[in-house]
């Protein structure tokens, strides 16, 4: 039995998504015939209470497509260090978009209306211009903590009077949601685009989602078919991305309880520390003495656990639907073992 905790990106498709799949109706999604990309678009559109969508094959180009959109070239975005925007895009921002970034600070991976306020740049000759703020929710590399509307309800304000765009980065929203009880609506209402990702907990094998404004998403689409994102008969996809979206959400809660309860182990183990708060799926912690991170690793591969190193003695674990009850029970055994 091998036990995937590397990422919620390695979940296959069920077999009831599989036959959803193939029940799908096809066209071709570049000239907009695609019924099943169409259906989902509008379905998203829906959710959020906003105007249009784009379906995306990654949300790093979802992402990418959303800062060349709300920037030209000698702009600037604002987003927290850890932002996946800023390490995980290669840098995208600049080469896509020639824009510069200002890294802000902050725990769990949050950025605050005061921060951001701060470092808005005037207008000079030798200043890139203050034009885009990015939030990530829920943020990855703090560990999966999220933001409560009434922490974003600020930001959302100030970009509005300072004219800056404002972009979420919702690889994870759903995540955030189950927890929060907020409704995708009132998220909606606070961004000018939102991208999701699919393809994660939710457990479709590819896809993602860029909503906003009708104009914005005009031209998404046109920086889509740039990128070579254009597909064809992208139905298949969709639907696995619809499949998700209408039976994979509420169960995400089931990830959030597992992570607690490895948490509560990890926190026995004197080899662990400086484990992040844990608020949705993912668990971050160091390892120390006994293992460096290289040697935890291989110790739980040899289990036929599989985990990702996030750093030279940081451990990431991700819980997602393709982890059952019998894995999460070996899972304990094994790290007791250590
Ligand atoms: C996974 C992820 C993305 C996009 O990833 P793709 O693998 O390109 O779909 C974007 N932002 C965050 C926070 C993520 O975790």
């Amino acid at each position: 039995m091998l036990i995937n905790l590397t990422s919620d990106t390695v979940t296959k498709p069920s077999k009831a998504m599989l036959e959803f799949m193939m029940q799908a109706e096809v066209g071709d999604d570049v000239f907009r015939t695609d019924p099943s990309v169409n259906n989902l678009e509008s379905y998203t559109v829906d959710m959020f209470g906003m105007e249009a969508a784009l379906f995306c094959p990654s949300g790093t180009m979802a992402n990418q497509i959303a800062i060349k959109a709300h920037t030209n070239a000698l702009d600037e975005m604002i987003c927290h260090k850890l932002s996946h925007v800023y390490l995980y895009e290669l840098g995208g921002y600049a080469f896509n978009s020639g824009i510069a970034v200002e890294l802000l600070d902050g725990p769990h991976g949050k950025i605050t209306a005061d921060q951001i306020k701060k470092v808005i740049k005037p207008e000079a000759d030798w200043l890139p211009n203050s034009k885009l703020v990015v939030l990530e929710n829920t943020a990855n590399k703090a560990g999966g903590s999220y933001y409560n509307l009434d922490e974003i309800k600020p930001i959302s304000k100030l970009c509005k009077e300072e004219n800056l765009a404002l972009h979420l980065d919702g690889a994870r929203l759903f995540n955030a949601l189950v927890e929060t009880g907020e409704s995708t609506k009132d998220v909606g209402a606070e961004f000018d685009s939102i991208s999701i990702c699919i393809s994660k907990g939710l457990g479709a094998p590819v896809g993602s989602v860029l909503i906003g404004k009708k104009t914005f998403i005009a031209k998404a689409r046109k920086l889509r078919k740039m990128m070579g994102g254009g597909m064809r008969q992208a139905g298949y996809l969709a639907a696995a991305c619809q499949y998700a979206l209408m039976h994979n959400i509420e169960r995400l809660k089931e990830d959030h309880e597992r992570a607690q309860a490895i948490g509560t182990i990890l926190e026995q183990l004197p080899f662990v520390h400086n484990i992040r708060p844990i608020q949705s799926n993912i668990i971050i912690f160091d390892v120390k003495n006994k293992y460096t991170g290289d040697q935890f690793v291989e110790a739980l591969k040899s289990q036929n656990i599989h985990t990702a190193k996030m750093g030279v003695d940081t451990i990431r674990f991700v819980f997602h639907l393709d982890i059952k009850e019998e894995m999460v029970s070996r899972l304990k055994e094994v790290l007791y073992a250590l």
